[in-house]
């Protein structure tokens, strides 16, 4: 009996002591020092990340996504979309900026039987290129190709893309205004001469940049405010998707490509603008139709 109530007591005190403990410390983190917590503030920077909020990505709705690496990105066919989208380019004149105005070099269309997607406009190293409308860069980096490129997403689901440029002031992720300097104009990447190849594009597909701006040797502004994409904007690249190729192996000739593709030596000369005479390279794509 009596070790039973030296127990009771001893549980009793225990808890006593808890609760006195629980109490004193929440009487001291209630009055805390203030050169304490001073000491514990952490100042974190601010940096956005792209996982924190998908909402402050530019036309998030139609990518459902904001590929960083892949210049090309996400793609929806639109060749055979039955839709129009309805395009806001502008809603005030200042929403746009001349990128770079120049002596056009090369348009949009075929250019010695390979696509080129964009109007190269010339200007000289370290030029100041500026991004056509506000946006956030979702692609900064260095391709064999495009050399330093960047492309950059609006809010109207229009992508921008500045090529061969010398130097990118830039990175991923970032915000940009009207006419910002993005970069320095080059001839960097697959570029003879210094100029700016500049490409438009919507769900990753290439558009005429013509078709939304208007560009000649002295000018670069916008056609209209609004601006409606049909499939007839995109017959260049339903065209391109049309052509077949055939890669030269060991053993082949013209003769036999022709054979095989039900095709004369004379189209598959002009077509791939091929001397007759010349023997073909193992690896090589001949075009067939
Ligand atoms: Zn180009």
């Amino acid at each position: 009996m009596l070790s039973l109530n030296i127990n009771i007591f001893l549980m009793n005190y225990k808890i006593l002591l808890t609760l006195i403990i629980i109490s004193f410390s929440q009487v001291a983190e209630s009055n805390p020092d203030p050169n304490e917590v001073l000491k514990k503030t952490v100042i974190t920077p601010i940096a956005w990340d792209i996982t924190d909020s998908l909402y402050h990505i530019p036309a998030y709705d139609k990518y459902c996504g904001f590929d960083q690496k892949s210049i090309w990105g996400f793609k929806i066919d639109q060749t055979k979309t039955k839709d129009t989208s309805h395009i806001k380019l502008l809603h005030d004149s200042c929403d746009f900026h001349s990128p770079w105005t120049g002596r056009i070099t090369s348009s949009y269309g075929w250019r010695k039987n390979r696509p080129h997607y964009g109007v190269d406009i010339k200007l000289n190293t370290g030029d100041s290129v500026k991004s056509a409308f506000e946006g956030m860069i979702r692609v900064s980096k260095y391709s064999k190709s495009y050399g330093n490129v960047i492309v950059v997403r609006h809010q109207n689901g229009l992508e921008t893309l500045y090529a061969h440029l010398s130097k990118r002031t830039v990175k991923a992720g970032q915000i940009v205004e009207t006419g910002q300097t993005i970069g320095l104009g080059g001839n960097t990447g697959r570029s003879f001469g210094s100029h700016l190849h500049f490409e438009t594009r919507y769900l990753g597909e290439p558009i005429n940049p013509m078709d939304v701006f208007e560009i000649t040797d002295t000018t670069f502004k916008v056609h209209k405010k609004n601006l409606d994409l049909t499939a007839d904007n995109f017959a260049f690249v339903k065209e391109v998707r049309r052509i077949k190729y055939h890669r030269v192996r060991s053993g082949d000739s013209l003769w036999r490509i022709s054979r095989r593709y039900d095709v004369t030596i004379n189209k598959l000369c002009r077509i791939n603008k091929l001397n007759r005479k010349k023997s073909l390279r193992i690896g090589q794509k001949i075009r067939y139709n």
